[in-house]
């Protein structure tokens, strides 16, 4: 009978980088395993040889409320420059000081089998769970999360249900998750001789949008936002259009957790990929709302650049790829509202193309699935305090896809360090993997 170890050392050694993917070489390993198991398997196709994988094991009450386990199949490639300072070949799944090694080790073949081996324990020792347990095995979440949007109308996943998304955490529980949102940002001009100098320059006229990028707050209260309820000018617990809650009483409030983290400390990706700006835990004083666990505050930047053909064109076009982290409670439209009034405001016209919307969330702290984690991380001798994602996972999609029953509660939680994640030499603690595994083992039975 395979183990968490071995699994997640088998799903290492499976290339499924993204670009361009190729989830199903993990899902034709996972498929037998859970099907042979009693699970009721469903492959559902994304793009050529990319798939996503539903996996039922019916509860005792086909009506309760599910609880739906995601993680997802795909991997960040090993750039050449990153591969010579792996200490081990990134795909070979060698495990060595307790600790499996490898691409994808800790973002998240570790999480999916610990999750996997949980599931296919509990069909084999032929307990029912009390409501289904349904396992989201994705692809591409690591680019626009294609896996989890193809899945997001699935009947399968047509019913209330609760999500817990097996990320990287070390173990710590996040009820909370950041947004993010980005747009290629098109500036335009015509092509001309190098030695005219008068001739408009594209790449120039990105430079001045990149500071006008860098010297705005938007920590500051959300553009169009015309007072706070502490003024009066607004009721107390109603939301401003352009403002999801952030300013207003909310019924979630995660201050009022017991448990909850005051500090709104963030798990996040490794140090050097924010801003001096937003590495503290502390909380912007312009930000409203700033009792709430946040993780940072919002920020964004140009994360690429691409322009020019040749040294003696004055280039046609600049293209930059602006990418925004935002609170949880900020709405990611005020990005773009922000950009448009920078634009107005240098009297530039370019052409704006908004790749993704991923709002942040929070679960409210009376969820069951708060309590039954906070349980089982007790009941394992694990850290009860509560966190922000700093990144954004298929949780933002399945949150959404639950039609006809509001938003779903999420949690993530899964073993390995996120700052391991997307790094030279990722790996993670044998110990961990089995940790996850008995946590999701008492979240299926919860
Ligand atoms: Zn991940």
């Amino acid at each position: 009978m395979i183990n968490v170890a071995s699994l997640a050392a088998q799903l290492v050694q499976l290339p499924t980088v993204n670009p361009p993917g190729r989830e199903r070489l993990a899902s034709d390993l996972l498929a037998p395993l859970l099907a042979d198991a009693g699970l009721q398997v469903t492959r559902v196709g994304v793009d050529g040889d990319r798939e996503t994988l539903i996996a039922v094991l019916p509860g005792a009450d086909p009506a309760a409320r599910a609880r739906i386990f995601t993680g997802h199949l795909d991997v960040v490639p090993v750039p050449d420059a990153e591969r010579l300072r792996w200490a081990s070949e990134p795909f070979s799944g060698e495990v060595r000081d307790g600790r499996l090694h490898g691409r994808g080790s800790a973002d998240m073949k570790g999480g999916v089998s610990a999750f996997v081996c949980a599931a296919l324990d509990l069909a084999r020792s032929g307990r029912t769970p009390p409501a289904d347990v349904i396992l989201v095995l994705t692809a591409d979440e690591e680019d626009l999360m294609l896996g989890s949007k193809a899945v997001a109308g699935h009947p399968l996943l047509d019913r209330d249900a609760d999500v817990v998304v097996c990320e990287p955490t070390s173990l710590r529980l996040c009820t909370a998750g950041r947004g993010r949102t980005w747009a290629r940002i098109t500036l335009s001009g015509t092509t001309a001789h190098g030695s005219d100098a008068s001739a408009p320059n594209p790449i120039q006229t990105a430079a001045r949008l990149i500071d006008a990028l860098a010297a705005e707050d938007l920590t500051a209260s959300p553009l169009g936002w015309t007072g706070s309820p502490e003024r009066g000018d607004q009721k107390a617990g109603t939301p401003h259009p352009t403002d999801r809650g952030t300013v207003t009483a909310d019924p979630n409030d995660l201050s009022a957790e017991p448990s909850g983290n005051p500090e709104g400390q963030a798990l996040r990706p490794p140090s050097g990929t924010r801003p001096e700006s937003a590495t503290g835990t502390a909380v912007s004083t312009g930000e409203p709302g700033a009792h709430r666990p946040t993780g940072g505050p919002s920020f964004w930047r140009p994360l690429a650049i691409a322009a020019g053909a040749e040294p003696c064109v004055v280039p046609d076009s600049c293209t930059l790829t602006v990418d925004a982290r935002l609170t949880p409670d900020h709405d990611p439209d005020d990005v773009w509202r922000r950009l448009s009034a920078i634009l107005d405001r240098l009297a530039l016209a370019a052409d704006v193309d908004i790749v993704d919307r991923r709002e942040g969330w929070r679960t409210p702290p009376t969820s069951r699935l708060i309590s039954d984690a906070l349980s089982a991380l007790d009941a394992e001798g694990l850290d009860p305090r509560t966190g922000v994602f700093a990144g954004t996972t298929d949780g933002t999609v399945l949150r959404r896809a639950g039609r006809g029953h509001g938003v779903r509660d999420v949690i993530i939680l899964g073993p390995g360090d996120l700052a391991a994640a997307h790094a030279a030499n990722e790996s993670v603690a044998l110990a961990d993997l089995a940790a996850a595994q008995r946590l999701y083992a008492r979240l299926m039975v919860g």
